[in-house]
């Protein structure tokens, strides 16, 4: 970038044009757009920016993101302790619970087992989920990591770990879309893909 541009400009590019999915020319142009944008519009969102790591945290049993800790979800005492649902990311929980079906609990691992990328078990909430399951009085654990090879990996790893915790051991059924995230599956297809999960064994 040209020396002709203020720093502080080019600092804000380079933030956003590490954002997921914003190129390099998305950045400049979100920089450009807070320039001429009122001046209480960058100041609520530079405070919504700091509030975002100030005030929220991962609740100490499930590791989602909350305010309050524990969650709202694992401090309910509507939903059973029976069943603990194993995602990889917070997204993916907000996604299950869009279907409605699901009153269990669940258990965040923020992220999957990718060598390629240099993530290993030790790097996710894996250690968390063993001694959460030991400990507890699940019968069932739900791996719903995405479908793909990452989410294979760490569906086929959280199988050896947990087979010797005396739960049943299931995953979400097959005819997601291979690849895509949980996220971005509808909620009728995610919600046969629940009611049709398979024992693992
Ligand atoms: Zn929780």
């Amino acid at each position: 970038m040209s020396s002709a541009i203020p720093e502080p400009v080019t600092k804000l590019t380079e933030a956003f044009s590490r954002l997921p999915g914003v190129g390099p020319k998305t950045a400049s142009r979100l920089t450009f757009y807070l320039l001429r944008a009122p001046d209480d519009y960058s100041l609520s969102l530079a405070a919504a920016l700091t509030n975002l790591k100030a005030q929220t945290r991962f609740c100490g049993i499930c590791y989602n993101i909350t305010v309050d800790d524990p969650c709202a979800i694992c401090a309910s005492r509507e939903r059973g302790t029976d069943t603990i649902a194993v995602v990889e990311e917070p997204l993916d929980l907000m996604a299950l619970e869009r279907t409605g079906i699901y009153r269990g609990k669940y258990h965040v691992l923020h992220g999957a087992i990718s060598p390629v990328s240099g993530i290993g078990p030790d790097d996710l909430k894996i250690r968390e989920l063993v001694a959460r399951v030991e400990q507890g009085d699940a019968s069932e654990v739900i791996i719903a990591t995405n479908p793909g090879m990452e989410g294979d990996a760490t569906a086929m790893y959280l199988q050896r770990e947990l087979a010797g915790a005396g739960v049943k051991l299931t995953r979400l059924a097959r005819g997601l879309p291979i690849g895509g995230d949980l996220e971005y599956v509808d909620s009728v297809t995610l919600m046969r893909a629940l009611e049709g999960r398979s024992e693992l064994g």
